[in-house]
């Protein structure tokens, strides 16, 4: 059963239980007032009636009284006096009778022989039709002595009944005197039959007619009352009281069920709403409202619900914000990790998803560096500029900061995470020119050993890529473990990236480099000197070549043997890049020769660097490895070297090499561990 079926119901049942109640007490309640009612207007009758007959039978004792006063009336002068009191009074017979009953005289009609009735008494004679009414008054002389009585009669028909009924606000009177013809006020003979039949047995109230609609009494004679009567008055009862009452009780139960459908379609029609709402959201429709009517706890509800539903809305269209701006993000990283071999953009777009992920202002990766396995490097200009902050001043560019020292290096020597505020740090931490901000992450980046990456020479910092950190959340607040798991899952795609990006480099390295000294090698010289030329051609600038051929090395191999000769390759390969600048290249070209490239240096720059090349080779003696017999040796070796440059010994590459060769071969000539220039 529905909510609204039950509310109806209850409705109903509270409404119409005392409705149809009330109909039931009100048509019990009315007999009984009916009833009350008229047996009250039957006495009120029955005192009134008999009053008028005693004040009736007070005026016939006076007439006779006033008759017995004359005395010796003669008859003609009785006759005068009745015709003139029957004008007033209702008498119509008088007679004056001595002490012996003698008729004394007599006027007006004859006495009735019969169906007379007397003032004061009770006894109804003849028990035939009641045809008058009689009072006698006795006259008595000065000598109290009877002298006469007097006789009176009035007539007991329907003009006498009816007398008598017009004092009696609307009750009938009909005479109980037995006659057939019914001596009564009422208007039908039927109705005072059945009156009298009605009050046959007893003399109370009785209901009589064809639909009880009559209410019948029996009024005994008696000392005040000559005669019986019986009175019968028309019920009170609305005779439409049942059908008015049904009326009413089907008019109440049309209006309660109305009342009730309107009432629980207004109660349930809000729920029905909420409840519909609430399916639609379950469906994913969260722009779903409800109406909201009024202001009762329903219209609160539908309030609330609505309230919910456009927050939940507002929730969820900030997430697919969100959700959208990451995937954008990741297809970004996505793409950009996959498809370039550019390790300084990768680092961009690894710095940038960082910072979106976490909402942070600014951030860096920072790696170990390949030549020195002890420190990081990073570039911060690429991450940390545009961000305004003051600590990026003084700090763009690149940054070394040794593992171990700083925030940074501490990360990247323990491996540990950390996040927190700049201000919990303790003063010092920091080293010269680390980036920070207030709020802080900072993770180390460390390759996975299923990578392959581990392969990479990183010496001590073993699997560690380098670390990341990302600083300044966007409004101030700290950064949390959320933002603190998603850089850890983050770190460990950008571990990968990185370590696809350095593993190629490394390959291209190896196909690059002389495994022996770990300088260029020829194929790499070929490369490096074009480009070189190019670029000098294209600048006007300078760049020069120098050719370097150790001395006699045929000796060496043939004294100390092969290994030690390739000692004496590396040991001379080593003094060969501490002389010169970071952009100068190295490279072996032979056997047991070098080639030093010198972008925009010209002839005197290269002199320079040949007579320090020509020193720093005889300079000290290179130690050999121990022999077989034990003994340590060293040995000191010589080079010569020619200088070409750009563009005055040659317009190409080769040209310039050739030239370089040749001055080597003057060096040789001209007695090795000496230097000429190219003619
Ligand atoms: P100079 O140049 O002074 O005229 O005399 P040289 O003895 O150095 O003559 P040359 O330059 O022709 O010598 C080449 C020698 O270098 C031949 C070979 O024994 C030696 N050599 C070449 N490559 C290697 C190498 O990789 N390892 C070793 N140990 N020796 C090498
Ligand atoms: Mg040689
Ligand atoms: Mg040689």
């Amino acid at each position: 059963m529905s909510l609204r079926t039950r509310l109806t119901v209850a409705f109903l049942l509270v409404v119409l239980g005392p409705v149809l109640l009330g109909g039931v007490f009100i048509g019990a309640v009315a007999d009984a007032f009916v009833s009350a009612r008229a047996t009250s207007r039957l006495d009120d009758a029955s005192r009134s009636i008999t009053s008028s007959i005693v004040s009736d039978c007070q005026e016939m004792r006076t007439a006779a009284g006033f008759v017995g006063g004359l005395f010796d009336v003669d008859e003609e002068a009785l006759d005068s006096i009745v015709t003139k009191m029957s004008k007033t009074d209702p008498i119509t017979a008088v007679t004056v009778t001595d002490a012996d009953n003698e008729v004394l005289s007599q006027a007006g009609q004859q006495p009735p022989a019969s169906g007379v009735v007397s003032c004061g008494e009770s006894r109804v004679e003849p028990s035939g039709a009641i045809t008058a009414l009689h009072a006698r008054v006795d006259v008595q002389g000065a000598d109290a002595e009877r002298y006469a009585a007097i006789d009176v009669w009035r007539p007991v028909d329907s003009d006498y009944v009816d007398h008598l009924a017009g004092e009696t606000n609307g009750v009938d009177i009909t005479v109980d005197d037995g006659r057939s013809d019914f001596l009564t006020s009422l208007s039908s003979l039927q109705l005072a039959k059945t009156s009298l039949a009605a009050t046959q047995r007893s003399d109370d109230v009785e209901t009589v007619g064809a639909e009880n609609d009559y209410f019948a009494r029996k009024v005994r004679a008696d000392r005040n009352m000559p005669m019986p009567l019986v009175l019968t008055v028309e019920s009170a009862r609305i005779d439409a009281l049942g059908p008015l009452l049904l009326i009413a009780a089907v008019l109440a139960t049309v209006v309660s069920i109305g009342a009730a459908a309107l009432l629980s379609r207004s109660t349930t029609r809000p729920l029905s709403d909420v409840a519909a709402g609430a399916e639609a959201i379950a469906q994913g429709d969260l722009s779903v409202r409800v109406p909201v009517q009024g202001s009762d706890e329903l219209a609160a509800l539908a309030r609330t619900f609505n309230r919910m539903a456009r927050e939940t809305q507002g929730y969820v269209n900030a997430l697919t914000t969100s959700r959208d701006q990451l995937r954008g993000q990741l297809r970004v990283m996505g793409q950009t990790l996959s498809s370039t071999l550019d390790l300084g953009r990768i680092l961009e777009v690894i710095v940038a998803t960082a910072k979106s992920a976490t909402g942070a202002r600014s951030g860096i990766v920072m790696l170990v560096d390949r030549n020195d396995p002890s420190k990081l490097v990073g570039n911060t200009s690429g991450m940390l500029k545009n961000h305004n902050l003051e600590y990026v001043e003084g700090s763009l560019g690149q940054v070394e900061i040794a593992i171990g020292d700083g925030m940074l290096g501490g990360v990247a020597a323990d491996g540990q995470a950390r996040a927190g505020r700049v201000e919990d740090i303790e003063p010092g931490t920091f080293v010269a020119h680390e980036p920070h901000g207030s709020t802080y992450i900072a993770l180390p980046i460390v390759a996975l050993s299923d990578t392959g990456i581990d392969a990479l020479p990183y010496g001590d910092a073993g699997g560690l890529l380098g670390v990341l950190a990302v600083y300044d959340r966007f409004g101030g607040d700290d950064f949390d473990e959320d933002d603190i798991s998603t850089l850890h899952t983050f770190s460990s795609q950008a571990a990968v990236a990185i370590g696809n990006v350095l593993s190629h480099q490394e390959v291209q390295r190896l196909s690059l480099t002389d495994p022996l000294t770990g300088l260029w090698n020829y194929r790499y010289l070929q490369v490096a000197l074009a480009r070189e030329i190019e670029r000098a051609a294209r600048f006007r600038r300078d760049a020069a070549v120098i050719a370097l051929d150790l001395d006699r090395f045929k000796n060496i191999n043939d004294t100390y043997g092969h290994l030690a000769g390739d000692v004496v390759l590396a040991e001379v390969a080593r003094r060969i890049r501490s002389q010169v600048r970071e952009v100068d290249l190295a490279f072996r070209y032979g056997g047991e020769e070098f080639v030093v490239l010198l972008p925009e240096a010209g002839e005197y720059g290269a002199s320079v660097v040949a007579d320090r090349l020509v020193e720093v080779v005889r300079e000290h003696e290179i130690t050999l490895p121990v022999a077989e017999d034990g003994a340590v040796q060293a040995v000191s070796v010589t080079a010569s070297l020619g200088v070409a440059v750009y563009p005055m010994h040659g317009r190409t590459g080769s040209e310039v090499l050739a030239a370089a060769d040749d001055a080597l071969y003057a060096a040789k000539a001209g007695g090795r561990d000496t230097w000429r220039v190219a003619h």
